[in-house]
């Protein structure tokens, strides 16, 4: 019998998976094993179902990018990279009238009034589609933003550029001690409207109080999985239940929105959606669907991409009543809708299929201290050196922040190219 190299690939991942199993059995129940070897059958490494995407983009109403990439190799797809006209065409902006704040206004009229900030790069959970399988350098303490250093960022980015919106993230930020302080400085600040938070939920429950207190006005919770076994494979971790009464806790307490993030990926949790859209209905959360990105480490593949228009025809099957809510600002990621009469909503992050990066309002300040103008651009300069080493007065640093964005791109390279592309990995940029 000849064994096809993807046959004998698969049996061989398998037998690995199996010894990892074995040799884990003493820490694990039979029913866990049983529940992990059965979840792991069903993965495209493992499964002997076509695990293409069954549509990328569908003739269907949805704006997507035109085009398609399966089968390509990878000097392909870079023959097939060129700058088109269209590329070099101003985005339509979110346009800027006051140029009080041109430090946060780039070349194509785009304003940036809102900030992320990743606290840490060290989380408690090791999600496959964040967390490199062999895990990342930690920067060493010392080199991470201090809580002062934050504060001084925010008030400038807020006098000098506007800045009205601050969400903290990761890593994980629940892990960083002084969250709830950083969260109170930050929302004293003169002009910030709005302070936020991305989670994983794991540790966040016993927090929330006091960050209700200090501040914080909405949480978006990531949950891929609404199966204990699955959870666990997908982020290397336990803690589903935990994540799940942070959820609760939030809108028992009243946080004003509360989110919850799925990353979705094909051979994953892409046949949970339906289970994600019932959640929606029971709790007034929003889920919100995000297509899968590649970021380095992260072993992203076209076929594991599930598009908004694949996850849009399968919930649109069972719920026809599907209707779109209008964006409130230009600047919206998610394409949102209401269901009937669910508590909750639905909406996709289609950064992947049809990307918004002519609404963008985002800069992005890493952990240590770098300031990122886009999620996909290796773009980096750093404010922690230029306050550290250089002593910049906020004179100084309003240069160089102001520098950084007018050099800031029109867009994103492009799905077919971002695959290949030197960026940090997710965990190192807080999404
Ligand atoms: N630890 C927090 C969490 O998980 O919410 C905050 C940091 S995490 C990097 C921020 C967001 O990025 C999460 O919602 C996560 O699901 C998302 N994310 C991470 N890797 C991603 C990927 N490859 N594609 C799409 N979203 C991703
Ligand atoms: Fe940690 Fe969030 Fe990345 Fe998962 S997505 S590994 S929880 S930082």
């Amino acid at each position: 019998m000849t064994l096809s190299k993807r046959t004998a690939k698969r049996h061989f991942s398998f037998i690995l998976y199996l010894s990892f199993i074995i040799m884990q059995r003493g820490r694990r129940s039979p029913a866990t094993i049983l529940r992990q070897l059965l979840l792991v059958s069903r993965t495209p490494l493992f499964s002997n179902k076509n695990c293409a995407p069954k549509k990328l983009y569908a003739a269907n109403p949805l704006p997507l990018f035109e085009d398609e990439n399966d089968g390509k190799t990878k000097t392909e797809w870079k023959k097939r990279r060129q700058t088109t006209a269209d590329e070099l065409k101003p985005p339509t902006t979110n346009t800027n009238t006051n140029q009080q704040f041109s430090m946060l206004t780039d070349t194509f009229n785009r304003h940036h009034d809102y900030l992320r900030i990743s606290l840490t790069e060290r989380c408690n959970l090791r999600c496959l589609y964040c967390m490199p399988e062999d895990g990342i350098d930690l920067a060493p303490k010392d080199d991470l933003l201090t809580t002062e250093e934050i504060e001084r960022l925010v008030k400038l980015f807020a006098k000098e550029g506007g800045v009205r919106k601050v969400r903290l993230t990761g890593g994980e930020p629940t892990v960083r001690k002084d969250l709830t302080d950083i969260v109170e400085r930050i929302s004293r600040i003169d002009g910030i409207e709005h302070v936020a938070m991305t989670t994983n939920g794991v540790a966040l429950k016993s927090k929330l109080d006091a960050l209700k207190r200090n501040g914080l006005k909405s949480i978006n919770v990531s949950l891929d999985s609404l199966v204990k076994a699955k959870f666990e494979f997908m982020t290397r971790r336990d803690g589903l239940e935990k994540v799940l009464k942070s959820i609760d806790e939030a809108i028992r307490i009243g946080i004003e929105t509360v989110k919850v993030n799925v990353v979705v990926v094909r051979g994953q949790n892409d046949d949970e959606l339906l289970d994600f859209v019932q959640f929606a209905k029971e709790k007034p959360v929003n889920v919100r669907f995000i297509e899968y990105m590649p970021f380095n480490g992260n072993k992203w593949e076209t076929r594991k991409m599930v598009s908004y228009a694949e996850m849009f025809d399968t919930i649109q099957k069972k719920y026809p009543s599907i209707a779109r809510i209008p964006d409130e600002t230009k600047s919206e990621v998610g394409k949102n809708f209401q269901i009937d009469d669910f508590q909750g909503t639905v909406s996709f992050v289609t950064s992947m299929t049809n990307h918004f990066c002519g609404g963008c309002n985002r800069l992005r300040i890493l952990a240590d201290g770098n300031l990122k103008v886009c999620l996909f651009g290796n773009a980096e300069v750093s404010l922690r050196d230029a306050m550290r080493v250089d002593n910049a007065s906020d004179d100084d640093l309003k240069a160089i922040v102001e520098g950084a964005v007018k050099r800031k791109k029109a867009k994103h390279a492009g799905m077919e190219n971002l695959a290949f592309m030197e960026n940090r990995s997710m965990i190192r940029i807080g999404g």
